[in-house]
């Protein structure tokens, strides 16, 4: 049995096994693709106190490194359920079941899709959520960037650096990201923004990805010739394996009380997958301390 069984190993995961680990509980952290979360997925951190410009990817490897200097044990299989004993707790995965006393839920978010035309066929081939990964591919090439928030000019700018043309598309009439983010990203020559425009579909030939139609305000539809598209419009929250629970808002995210407890004893919730305001590195690691702090006290309370 458990004391702690976290799963998720992003920048909340990693931080409550950290915690947990060194409160000495007996805790392993359930993975189901790589550990790092979102740090993976994109390039630059500017915002996290103490390093003024950081690769999220640096990160990422710096948290994996530090779990295994305290030999948190880390199991790389996706959790397809949880439930709640009362006094334990099972977390199931397709390799098998762990009974544990207390549970630190730290699933972050995933990338939501627009649900348009070619969208699924294209995906992954022409169509990418990261350009972190599948940007290079397309050095010297014309490429879209879907959406106007933080990731989207962020990811924009970078992708600017190298590409020959990047068409960003705004649904609404301004960018939505900080402002010394948006100047950055405008300033760049090779960068085009349509603002109070929608992707109308994708365009496709027998090889691939040709480009979008794009429709303005007015309802008028033109075509954006492209080699690749970047999807950055919002996040979904990962809570199917425990909506039976009845731990989640009407939009599937983990709520929670300021100590990072669930309604259920014992299940605590911390990162970008709970109800909260700001989903950033800095309050994902704060609330992974607090899930981490708390989950002890439960501990404490069952003697
Ligand atoms: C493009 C982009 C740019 C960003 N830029 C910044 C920035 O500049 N500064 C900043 O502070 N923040 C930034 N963020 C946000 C920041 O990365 C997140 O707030 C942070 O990663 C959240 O951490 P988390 O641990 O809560 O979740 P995540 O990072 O989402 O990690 C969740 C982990 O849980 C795993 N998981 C999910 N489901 C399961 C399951 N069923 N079983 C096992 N494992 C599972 C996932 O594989 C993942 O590794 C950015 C995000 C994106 C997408």
């Amino acid at each position: 049995m458990y004391d702690v069984l976290v799963i998720g190993a992003g920048p909340a995961g990693v931080t409550a096994s950290i915690y947990t680990k060194r409160a000495n509980l007996k805790v392993a952290v359930f993975e189901g693709n790589v550990p790092g979360g979102q740090l993976v997925n994109y390039s630059e951190i500017e915002n996290y106190p103490g390093v003024k410009s950081f690769s999220s990817i640096e990160l990422a490897t710096d948290m994996i490194e530090h779990m295994s200097k305290l030999d948190i044990e880390v199991k790389y299989e996706k959790v397809t359920k949880l439930e709640d004993h009362g006094s334990y707790k099972t977390v199931s995965t397709d390799f098998g079941s762990y009974d544990t006393k207390a549970v630190i839920i730290a699933t972050g978010n995933v990338p939501r899709k627009l649900g348009v035309e070619n969208e699924e066929q294209l995906a992954y081939n022409g169509i990418s959520w990261c350009a972190i990964c599948d940007g290079p591919i397309y050095r010297d090439k014309d490429v879209i960037v879907v959406g106007g928030g933080n990731s989207a000019v962020e990811e924009g700018y970078y992708l600017s650096t190298f590409a020959k043309s990047v068409t960003v598309v705004q649904n609404l009439d301004r960018l939505t990201a900080e402002a010394k983010a948006n100047e950055k990203l405008i300033q760049q020559p090779n960068v085009k923004v349509y603002y109070e425009t929608l992707v109308d579909k994708f365009l496709k030939d027998d090889k691939g990805l040709t480009g979008a139609t794009l429709k303005d305000k007015d309802g008028k539809t033109f075509d954006v010739f492209a080699d690749g598209v970047f999807e950055y419009v919002g996040m979904i929250p990962v809570t199917d394996f425990v909506k039976h629970l009845g731990i989640t808002t009407n939009y599937g995210y983990i709520t929670v009380n300021e100590k990072m407890e669930t309604k259920i004893p014992g299940i605590l919730s911390c990162g970008d997958v709970n109800d909260k305001q700001i989903r950033q590195v800095v309050t994902a690691a704060g609330d992974g301390a607090v899930a981490a702090q708390n989950a002890l006290k439960y501990l404490e309370s069952l003697h």
